[in-house]
């Protein structure tokens, strides 16, 4: 089988850039995953969707009684604009969201230990705190060590309302609690807006039976201040040499790979997808998903969001093949999810990294971290078990999603508690 990490690996060096949904290297690694199809003979079809985009144009969080202090921060997208010439409230350390704790929160800037989850979120607002400093990272990270990432709130999160709000490194939190201050000024503005962000698409037209879909997706896009090589160039480049594959060796069925934008802003590009082909749907079988593969220590892992006859039928074939891997039936949060909300079931192949390896969403995420042998290794695995799946006499999986995995689905899509 012609699959080959070395080639893997090169189109990893291309992508080697922030690819950050919206902005210029998103559309830019677009470009070059669409050279890459047209150079193998393809003919790729770029599709634009809109997602949220926001700038931040002035962030400052100060200190301004008992002591004056600026602290490094950054502002939260889409929190709104209503401190742009500095909200001034007295301070306090919101420990726990029990009322007592609430009661005193009114009317001031609160800190946040830890995220910023959307239930946490909904109480602060209800409780009339006027704006919120949550932290970012441990006590371990300093300013040289890590980027103070973005954050945003999610439409989930504004749901329930906006509060102005900043993230703060952990140490830096620590040493401002500790100081007890009284008095904060906390000023952000920033434009809001949706600007565009793609999906690349590229299609192989089964030999026997054409009706019959199979999608293959990754997403190419990164988070702020990461390379994504791990996360996920490493799919990017797997479904690609799975495209290469098949059109030396046509499939009896039709594959449409999808080369997703925005899956780190909430799997935009597959939501995109879904919604602009719903016609189409029926006819796709099964996705085939696969976001990182690549650190030389860790494990190879499935996971199904459908019957567990499909988790029996990859069992089978690691063991057949020789290649160790954990196989479950349930949700990853990938590019699988809004085709499996569909009622079409989706494998999501991943290799975990040994802890102290490979680490995604952040500066660590590079190249070095990467290898071609390991990421060929994982994709022969994926190229064998679909070449018997989109070449089988009858189409061997049922395209069902079980109740137990509709009722996860609809859990994590919120559309139920
Ligand atoms: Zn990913």
């Amino acid at each position: 089988m012609d699959i080959s990490g070395k080639r893997m690996y090169s189109l990893l060096e291309k992508l080697d850039f922030e690819r950050l949904s919206t902005f210029e290297g998103e559309t830019k690694g677009a470009e070059i995953i669409a050279d890459e199809i047209r150079a193998l003979g393809g003919e790729p079809v770029i599709e634009t969707f809109k997602a949220p985009r926001y700038e931040i144009k002035k962030v400052k969080l100060e200190v301004i009684a008992p002591f004056y202090k600026e602290y490094e921060v950054t502002g939260f997208g889409f929190a709104g604009n209503a401190a742009a010439d500095g909200l001034e409230a007295d301070f306090v350390y919101l420990e726990a969201l029990e009322p007592m704790d609430l009661e005193r929160a009114k009317g001031k800037i609160a800190l946040v230990a830890g995220g910023l989850r959307v239930d946490s979120f909904k109480i602060m607002i209800e409780a009339g705190i006027l704006g919120f400093i949550a932290t970012n990272g441990t006590f371990r990270e300093t300013k040289e060590t890590m980027d103070l990432e973005e954050k945003m709130l999610r439409p989930m999160h504004i749901e329930h309302g906006t509060l102005p709000g900043v993230s703060i490194r952990m140490t830096d939190a620590l040493e401002m609690v500790a100081m007890k201050p009284e008095r904060v000024r906390l000023t952000l503005a920033q434009d809001e807006g949706e600007a565009d962000s793609r999906n690349v698409i590229a299609e192989i037209r089964g030999t026997e039976r054409p009706d019959e879909v199979i999608a293959f997706t990754a997403h190419y896009d990164t988070v702020v201040f990461s390379h994504g090589m791990f996360d996920n160039a490493s799919g990017t480049a797997t479904i690609l040499e799975l495209y290469r594959h098949f059109l030396a060796n046509p499939p009896k069925r039709t594959l449409r790979f999808i080369w997703c934008g925005s899956e780190e802003r909430g799997l935009l590009g597959s939501k995109a997808y879904v919604q602009m082909h719903e016609s189409e749907l029926e006819k796709i079988r099964l996705c085939v998903n696969v976001d990182m593969t690549g650190p030389l220590f860790g494990r190879d892992e499935a996971r199904v969001i459908g019957e567990e006859a499909v988790c029996h039928a990859l069992t089978f074939h690691y063991k057949e093949v020789g290649h160790a891997m954990n196989v479950k039936q349930d949700l990853y949060s990938s590019d699988g999810i809004p085709f499996s909300d569909k009622g079409i079931p989706s494998i999501n192949f991943m290799r975990l990294s040994a802890p102290g390896t490979a680490q995604i969403h952040c500066r660590y995420d590079t190249i070095a971290l990467v290898t071609a042998e390991s990421m060929e290794r994982t994709a022969r695995f994926i190229a064998g078990f679909c070449e018997r799946v989109v070449n089988a006499a009858y189409f061997p999986i049922e395209r069902k999603v079980p109740d137990n995995m509709v009722e996860k689905l609809n859990k994590y899509l919120r559309k139920t508690k």
